[in-house]
C-alpha cells in the first residue's frame, strides 16, 4: 500500500492547515469561553469547498476522495473540534446522505446550498429515551393524504439551533424495532418544530447542540428520503462513514496534543533543565506519538476502502473506537506534561481533553463499536 499523498491530497491538507491558522486558531479560546463559534465560519468553510468534499461537482460539491476528506477533517480537528463537528455532521451525515439517497428534486433543493455553506444540516436520530438503542426510537410520522404529521423529541442534536434542515428519523408504522423507521428531510422553519440550546457541555462548547421538539409538524410526502421503512439502514450507512470522520477529527486532537506537549517540554525547565530531558516526560510524549500514528493509519485505511468500493463498516468502527480512546489518552498525557498549567484554559491541552471526551460517546459509544466489531467476527449479534 502506497502511503504517499497525491498532489491534490497535499493541497487539500495545506489549504485546511492555512485556514485553521488564519480563521480558527486566533479565536479558539474566545469561542470556547463564549460557548459560541462565530457562525460566519460556515460560509468560509463552504467557499473553500470543505462542505462539498466527495460530493459530485454537478451539485456544487468539490469532488475529491475520502482520504482528502480525512486530511481536511484532521486539520479542522487539530484546530477546533467544534468547527470540525459542524463539517462532519452537515457534510458527512447530511449532505452525503442526500447525495446517496435523495431523488433529483431533493438533491437540487439541498445540495448546492449545503455545499456552499448557505445552509446547514443536522442529523436527528437520538431521542431522550433511545441513544445506543436507536432502533427503538419513538418519534412518529403518520401519513395524512399527501403529507406526514410528525411528533417526537430529538436529543443532543449537533448544529441543532443553526440547521436549516434536519435529516430526521421517525417511525412510520407500528412494526417494532428498526423496520418501521423512515428518513425525512424536514426544513427547520416548518411550523411546530422548536429548538432549545443545550448549555453546560464538558467540551465542544462552541458547537450548537440542541434538543429538537416536533409537535404536529406537517411535511409533504416528498420530504421522505429513500423508501419508506428504510430509515434505519440509511442512518446506519451514514454513521458508518461518519465514524471515519470522527476518527479523523480525533487524529487531529491527538496531533495537537503531541505538538503542544513537545513544544512545552522543550521550553519548561525544572531542576535546572528542560523537562523534555526527563525520561518519564519522554514516555508521555512517545505514548502520544504512537497513538497518533496508529489512529491515523486506521483512519486512512477506512478512506482507502471506501474509495476502492470495498466493505468498510467494521474498519470504520475499529478506527473510531481506537482513535477516540487514543485522543482522550493523548490529551490527558499532554495535560500531564503541562503540569498545573495544563489545567487552565490559557493553554490548549485542557480543551483538547474536554473535546476528546465526547468522541468515545457519540456516533456509537466505545462499547457499541466493540459489539459491532464482535458481531462481524463471530457472526452473532449482541443487540
Ligand atoms: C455533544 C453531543 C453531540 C451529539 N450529536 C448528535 C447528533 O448530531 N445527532 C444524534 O442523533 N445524536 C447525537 N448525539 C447523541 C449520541 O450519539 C448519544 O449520546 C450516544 O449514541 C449514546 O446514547 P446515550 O447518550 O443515550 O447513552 P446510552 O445509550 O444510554 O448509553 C449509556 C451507557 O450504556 C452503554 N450501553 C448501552 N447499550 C449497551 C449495550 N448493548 N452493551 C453494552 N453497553 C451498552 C453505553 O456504551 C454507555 O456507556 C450527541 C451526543 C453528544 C453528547
Amino acid at each position: 500500500m502506497n502511503l504517499e499523498l497525491s498532489e491534490e491530497q497535499e493541497a487539500a491538507r495545506q489549504l485546511a492547515k492555512d485556514f485553521v491558522a488564519r480563521e480558527i486558531a486566533p479565536h479558539v479560546v474566545e469561542w470556547d469561553r463564549a460557548e459560541n463559534v462565530d457562525r460566519s465560519i460556515v460560509k468560509k468553510l463552504g467557499s473553500l469547498g470543505f462542505l462539498g468534499l466527495t460530493v459530485p461537482e454537478e451539485y456544487g460539491g468539490s469532488g475529491g476522495d475520502h482520504l482528502a476528506y480525512c486530511l481536511v477533517t484532521e486539520e479542522l480537528g487539530r484546530g477546533d473540534s467544534s468547527v470540525r463537528g459542524i463539517v462532519s455532521v452537515s457534510l458527512g451525515l447530511v449532505t452525503k446522505t442526500i447525495a446517496t439517497w435523495g431523488d433529483e428534486k431533493q438533491k437540487q433543493q439541498w445540495l448546492p446550498r449545503l455545499t456552499a455553506g448557505e445552509a446547514i444540516g443536522c442529523f436527528g436520530l437520538t431521542e431522550p429515551g433511545t441513544g445506543s438503542d436507536a432502533g427503538n426510537l419513538t418519534t412518529k410520522a403518520v401519513r395524512d393524504g399527501d403529507s406526514y404529521v410528525i411528533n417526537g423529541t430529538k436529543m443532543f442534536i449537533t448544529n441543532g439551533t443553526w440547521a436549516d434542515v434536519v435529516l430526521l428519523f421517525a417511525r412510520t408504522n407500528d412494526t417494532p424495532g428498526h423496520k418501521g423507521i423512515s428518513a425525512f428531510l424536514v426544513p427547520t422553519d416548518t411550523p411546530g418544530l422548536t429548538r432549545r440550546t443545550i448549555h453546560g457541555k464538558l467540551g465542544l462548547r462552541g458547537q450548537a447542540t440542541a434538543e429538537v421538539v416536533l409537535e404536529d409538524v406537517r411535511v409533504p410526502a416528498t420530504t421522505l428520503l429513500g423508501p419508506e421503512g428504510k430509515g434505519f439502514s440509511i442512518a446506519m450507512s451514514a454513521l458508518a462513514k461518519g465514524r471515519m470522520s470522527v476518527a479523523a477529527g480525533c487524529v487531529g486532537i491527538a496531533q495537537a496534543a503531541l505538538d503542544a506537549a513537545v513544544g512545552y517540554a522543550g521550553e519548561r525547565e525544572q531542576f535546572g533543565k528542560p523537562i523534555a530531558g526527563y525520561q518519564l516526560v519522554q514516555e508521555l510524549i512517545s505514548d502520544i506519538a504512537v497513538d497518533v500514528d496508529a489512529a491515523r493509519l486506521l483512519t486512512w485505511r477506512v478512506a482507502d476502502l471506501i474509495d476502492r468500493g470495498e466493505d468498510f463498516a467494521t474498519a470504520a468502527s475499529k478506527a473510531k473506537l481506537f482513535a477516540s480512546e487514543a485522543a482522550v489518552r493523548a490529551a490527558s498525557n499532554a495535560l500531564q506534561v503541562f503540569g498545573g498549567y495544563g489545567y487552565i484554559d490559557e493553554y490548549p491541552v485542557g480543551k483538547l481533553l474536554r473535546d476528546a471526551r465526547v468522541m468515545t460517546l457519540y456516533e456509537g459509544t466505545s462499547q457499541i463499536q466493540k459489539l459491532i466489531i464482535g458481531r462481524a467476527l463471530t457472526g452473532v449479534s449482541a443487540f
